[in-house]
């Protein structure tokens, strides 16, 4: 069976809080293939030491990578920690990949609790 992939992506203060998600699962992530937006996917895999597979920062069409990798069927889950409180230069994008999980049907965590549920099955 082919391994699945997660995207992680997490804007700036959740990145913390995105690092000791993967952390305490980190036994049950080693099982997929992860991949990420540039600083996130970088952030990840310095402090867990998974091997994360890095696109391009949100701000820099990261977002849209990502989007595009659902479209063609690559991304399986998506663990997407925003921003609630902050403004994001990018907020398009952030709409535009939202959008195409939701069309492809692709189970994506907004937060911790969503991420545990999800990791969990
Ligand atoms: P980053 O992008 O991982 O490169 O910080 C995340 C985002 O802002 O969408």
């Amino acid at each position: 069976m082919r391994k699945k992939t997660i995207a992680l992506i997490a804007h700036d203060h959740k990145k913390d809080d995105l690092v000791e998600w993967v952390e305490i699962n980190k036994e049950k992530l080693s099982e997929y293939n992860l991949c990420g937006t540039g600083t996130t996917a970088k952030v990840v895999e310095k402090k867990t030491g998974l091997k994360v597979i890095k696109y391009l920062s949100g701000p820099l069409g990261g977002d849209q990578q990502i989007g595009a990798k659902i479209a063609e069927g690559h991304i399986d889950m998506v663990i997407f920690f925003w921003d609630p409180l902050e403004a994001q230069p990018h907020d398009p994008d952030v709409k535009a990949l939202l959008r195409i999980a939701v069309l492809y049907d692709i189970p994506i965590a907004n937060n911790k609790s969503t991420a545990d549920l999800i990791i969990k099955k």
